[in-house]
């Protein structure tokens, strides 16, 4: 019987999720690779296990997650059967609904049928009443914004989801989505947009938008989904995700110009004392911007590795204009 770490509150940052009540771990963790059918059960019981124990109290999913998908939900829905069941309370499980799910009209983008149906098959495979956060995981030019948003009010009224959130919307459509919640009375807490060293769009003009309305971030693939590690500084290993069938990061992404700059950044997490990935996960918090950075892992230490960020020392101005020069 897993039981965890009585000291697992003692080292990790809570951030408030805008001006909602709900705080999040610095560090988050998702399920998006690493968790399904055709993964190893054991590894990813060990890395939640770990994560748990290290304060990361929030775990991301979404309809989708797999390979094939539904099954990192299956996977997580076993996990809180065999280990975490005591623990439900001091966790927050999302998920989401967006991208293709199953056939026909009703498998994918943002009406009410869709997200409803997907939300049920959701909690049936992990097993749960209610999850924390429910996302719109990518908007809709079709179906309009008004019903995207009563479905997700519905949801909460409906007891299937205790708060709402938006990803990859565009800060316009962040906007308008955020004022119709409002009105509705089921503000968003939250978005959910990429964001990386080499990836910095929600600079311009995201964040901005989240800040007035009062909505907090939390940013995926802050490492780049491994490039801002030390994974491919000397070729692609077998075990790392760009050799794997994940179609999201190919060798092809891994070429020498970007490894260059790679290499380079890695030189100056090691005069500040850390690894990249630590610098690269300070980076996204750097300045309180952010609420959670939400990474990915294969392995234990990876999320060791992760925690470790929080103890990084502050940038000082050369260092980020050195990021920014080598960066280009
Ligand atoms: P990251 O950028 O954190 O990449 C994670 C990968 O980086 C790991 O799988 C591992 O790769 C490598 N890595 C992590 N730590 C280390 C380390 N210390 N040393 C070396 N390599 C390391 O994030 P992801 O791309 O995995 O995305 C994170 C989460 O964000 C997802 O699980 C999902 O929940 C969410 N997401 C949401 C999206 C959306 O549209 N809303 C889209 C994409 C992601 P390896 O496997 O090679 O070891």
């Amino acid at each position: 019987m897993y039981q965890a770490m009585d000291n697992r509150y003692e080292t990790m940052t809570y951030n408030r999720s805008g001006r909602s009540g709900l705080k999040l771990p610095a560090i988050s963790l998702g399920l998006w690779h690493n968790f399904g059918g055709i993964d190893v059960h054991e590894n990813g019981r060990a890395m939640v296990r770990s994560a748990f124990n290290l304060g990361i109290a929030h775990f991301d999913l979404a309809n989708n997650y797999g390979p094939p998908p539904g099954s990192a939900e299956e996977t997580f829905g076993r996990l809180l059967r065999e280990d975490f069941r005591p623990y439900r309370d001091e966790m927050i499980v999302s998920t989401k609904a967006g991208y293709y799910m199953w056939p026909g009209p009703y498998g994918e983008w943002g009406s009410k049928k869709y997200l409803v149906s997907s939300l049920d098959q959701s909690l049936k495979r992990m097993g749960l009443e209610y999850v924390d956060i429910f996302y719109h995981h990518r908007p809709d030019p079709d179906t309009p914004l008004e019903e995207t948003m009563a479905a997700l009010d519905l949801i909460v009224r409906q007891g299937k989801a205790l708060y709402v959130g938006l990803s990859n919307y565009n800060p316009e459509q962040t906007r308008e989505a955020s004022q119709i919640l409002k009105r509705l009375g089921t503000p968003a807490v939250i978005h959910q947009p990429n964001y990386s060293m080499m990836n910095r769009w929600i600079e311009e003009g995201l964040q901005d938008v989240l800040a007035e309305e009062g909505i907090g971030s939390i940013v995926f693939s802050p490492l780049e989904k491994g490039i801002l590690t030390d994974r491919y500084l000397n070729g692609i290993a077998k075990d790392s995700r760009a050799a794997g069938p994940s179609v999201f990061l190919r060798p092809e992404d891994l070429n020498e110009e970007r490894i260059a700059k790679v290499r380079q950044l890695n030189d100056l997490a090691a005069e500040r004392g850390q690894k990249l990935s630590q610098m690269a996960l300070a980076w996204v918090l750097r300045g309180g911007k952010v609420t959670s950075a939400l990474i990915g892992a294969s392995k234990v230490s990876q999320i060791e590795d992760a925690v470790g960020a929080l103890s990084s020392p502050s940038f000082t101005a050369e260092e980020l204009s050195k990021i920014d020069e080598i960066l280009g």
